[in-house]
């Protein structure tokens, strides 16, 4: 569930000031204020949805167009900030055991240096 005192919801709204890299009718990008990388930027949807499951619910109709949206803004963002196209990494943590604090979707952007560890 989407909390009702929300820091993320305070950021879009301005209630908490913010340096924004990037901003359109559905979307924000802000900078981590904990970095784990030489880059690392937020994007997120001003929806107030809380994570990835709420994306793609058990029932129900799915948010899979703003899903797209929110990776078309950050491949926008990476390459005004000249990750592209060397390349970054996005990450989206869902519930407390992936890691996730903020109970609102949000992307993480990593880059700007090689990134250690890998998936791939
Ligand atoms: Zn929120």
């Amino acid at each position: 569930m989407h909390p009702k005192d929300c820091i993320f919801c305070k950021v879009i709204d301005g209630v908490i000031p913010s340096t924004r890299i990037y901003e359109d009718e559905g979307f924000i990008c802000i900078r981590d204020i904990h970095p784990q990388a030489k880059v690392h930027l937020l994007v997120i949807p001003k929806a107030p949805i809380a994570s990835l499951e709420e994306v793609f619910p058990e029932r129900g109709e799915n948010k899979a167009a703003l899903l797209g949206q929110l990776f078309d803004v950050a491949a926008k963002i990476a390459r005004q900030q000249g990750l592209l196209p060397g390349g970054f990494r996005s990450v989206i943590n869902t519930g407390s055991l992936g890691g996730q604090t903020v109970f609102h979707l949000h992307l993480h952007i990593l880059g700007g240096e090689p990134l250690r560890g890998s998936f791939g």
